[in-house]
């Protein structure tokens, strides 16, 4: 393993510190390394994998693709890209997709639908956007730009122009940033790299109420936290606050490459026309496969089911590893989206609990973050929280 190790850094671009394993397959909610060792996997490719890993199903349908073809042109119409649409119109209640190859592209495609829409309304061209404090939503330009952690921008600079900062579950801040040139607010429903933060359903209905009153177009960023991941298949389902626009990718595809931008009729018929937007790979018949056999494996399995019973224990059982441990501040999250919010920074434990075989990753240095394949069961919160427990004890009485 350590050869590929040096192999990989003697070869790939240095913009990851990455853990010091190679995984080569994986099986139902475990990985397993190029020397065999077995890992739970409580991260999941960053949220990706929600059927866990060798779903024989899902596989055959990706495979039984592969022969068919795998790319035609979006100046084509192809099958499974209209069964994949009609899927993520009837789980998200949104009315037009667009789709993408990643999440960043899906919040670039968001941002730009919101200008249009802007432009249409007045001929201006110097319209804001509020985006919020800590929040993540890509690493392209666009996205950059309204991804909240000054850091991840500050040698890119300049971004794109106008984009404002508020903070998370405080409306007046919004109220704050809010100008006769705002024409959307994107958020996150829930913060995923910037912290594992919920919006309060307070908050949420303020800001879409805002929204409606001053035809603001409210984007959700679903990439992360939708997909069943909080136990609903986009969060703020919860909430009974719909979006504008939401953007979708990460467990959309489980393991291929997808995205989507979603909007509703009113923004769509004022806004992306012909010749506006465009993607060479977006919305390819493999992309349209995958993500029409991800929603038919959710609903004949019951994965939203899943994850609420299986969320519920989890939190309990993090619940009493932060009441046992002071440098432990709190727990928050929803559903299978948790994160411990530490008084240290949290990298150490993560690597004991790697060398143990348990599989976490961080959110910001001080979070750890647990992001489970969606079919995890209860055995296996007991499973990673006997080796947290542990990792922590041993960085505590180190
Ligand atoms: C991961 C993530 C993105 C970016 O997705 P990529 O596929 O890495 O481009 C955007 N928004 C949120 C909320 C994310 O978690």
């Amino acid at each position: 393993m350590q050869k590929i190790i040096e192999e990989a850094e003697a070869n790939l671009l240095h913009t990851y510190n990455r853990f010091q394993v190679v995984f080569d397959h994986g099986c139902g909610v475990n990985l397993y390394d190029v020397e065999g060792k077995e890992y739970l996997d409580f991260v999941s490719g960053i949220g990706v994998f929600a059927l866990g890993y060798g779903n024989e199903e899902y596989n055959d349908a990706v495979k039984a693709q592969v022969d068919k073809i795998l790319h035609t042109s979006n100046y084509y119409y192809n099958v499974p890209a209209i069964e994949a649409a009609k899927a993520v119109k009837k789980a998200s209640g949104m009315d037009r997709v667009f789709f993408t190859n990643s999440g960043a592209e899906s919040v670039e495609g968001a941002l730009k639908a919101a200008r249009k829409y802007a432009y249409l309304k007045d001929g201006r061209t110097d319209h804001e956007i509020i985006a919020l404090n800590h929040s993540f939503h890509g690493r392209t330009f666009g996205a950059l730009s309204v991804t909240g952690t000054p850091k991840y921008r500050e040698a890119f600079e300049p971004m794109i122009g106008n984009i404002k900062f508020a903070e998370m579950n405080n409306f007046d801040s919004i109220l704050e940033n809010v100008t006769d040139k705002t024409c959307a607010i994107i958020m996150e429903t829930v913060q995923g790299e910037g912290g594992i933060l919920p919006a309060t359903e307070e908050f949420l209905k303020k800001v879409r109420a805002l929204c409606d009153e001053k035809d603001i177009l409210l984007i959700l960023d679903e990439v992360q936290c939708g997909m069943g991941r909080t136990g609903y298949l986009y969060a703020w389902q919860k909430f009974g606050v719909k979006p504008d626009i939401m953007t979708t990718a990460k467990a959309l595809g489980c393991g291929v490459p997808v995205g989507a931008f979603l909007m509703t009729e009113k923004v769509a018929a004022n806004s992306l026309k012909a010749g506006d937007h465009g993607t060479t790979y977006g919305g390819n018949p493999l992309a349209g496969a995958a993500i029409c056999k991800v929603f038919e494996i959710f609903e004949k399995d019951n994965i939203l089911g899943n994850v609420r019973e299986v969320s519920a224990y989890l939190e309990g059982e993090l619940d009493k590893i932060a009441a046992k441990y002071d440098c432990i501040k709190l727990r928050r999250g929803a559903g299978l989206m948790q994160g411990l919010v530490f008084d240290r920074e949290v990298n150490t434990i993560i690597n004991k609990a790697l060398s143990k075989g348990v599989v976490l990753i961080n959110a910001g240095t001080e979070i750890i973050r647990f992001l489970p394949p969606l079919v995890i069961t209860k055995s296996d919160v007991d499973k990673m929280i006997k080796v947290l427990d542990e990792s922590i004890a041993e960085v505590v009485n180190a």
